[in-house]
């Protein structure tokens, strides 16, 4: 079964909240095991619109679904926590899942991209990604460690739970 990391954010209606919600319906995924999860992290919110700060996390999950079935799944948990899709991207939400990596598969398609164009400059990602797959080869952008040492921490808070 190949190992997929995904992103996990949230700034609105109790974030922490949001992301322990959503980690148990990731735990019940068909056809999944769920592995691992990272810390919670607090982050300051990206791009020009005011908004709270961003609590965010990664798990690894092994899937016998289909890339975009496992897609599907993710944006129906969105929806159950009462993600509106029409705000606009960078807006606020409630929750956001997103595919970082689908094992050593690089996906070009109208609904998806994989790995996650972002996760190479996103503090947000690379750190929880490295809690759990220090060792990790992102396909196309190298050792995460490589990545990571591009890419400042600053302001990046892990959470005490
Ligand atoms: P970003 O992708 O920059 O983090 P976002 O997560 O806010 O932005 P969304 O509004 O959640 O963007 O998703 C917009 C669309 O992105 C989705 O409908 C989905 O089809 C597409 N998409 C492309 N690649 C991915 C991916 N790797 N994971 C999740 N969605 C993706
Ligand atoms: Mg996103
Ligand atoms: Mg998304």
């Amino acid at each position: 079964m190949p190992r997929v990391y995904l992103g996990l954010g949230s700034n609105l209606f109790d974030p922490v909240a949001q992301i322990q919600r959503a980690i148990q319906a990731l735990q019940q995924l068909p056809a999944s095991q769920f592995l691992q999860r990272s810390r919670l992290y607090r982050n300051p919110p990206l791009g020009p619109v005011i908004q709270p700060d961003y609590v965010n996390a990664v798990v690894a999950l092994a899937t016998e679904l289909e890339v975009l079935v496992l897609l599907d799944a993710l944006q129906a948990i969105e929806t159950r926590q009462g993600r509106q899709r029409q705000t606009e991207r960078w807006g606020p939400r409630c929750i956001d899942l997103d595919i970082l990596l689908f094992g050593e598969n690089i996906i070009h398609h109208p609904r998806l991209s994989v790995p996650h164009p972002g996760l190479s400059l996103r503090n947000f990602v690379l750190y929880p990604l490295y809690d759990i797959a220090p060792e990790l080869v992102v396909p196309g952008m190298g050792p995460l460690k490589e990545l990571l040492q591009r890419c400042t921490a600053q302001a990046l808070e892990p959470l005490d739970e």
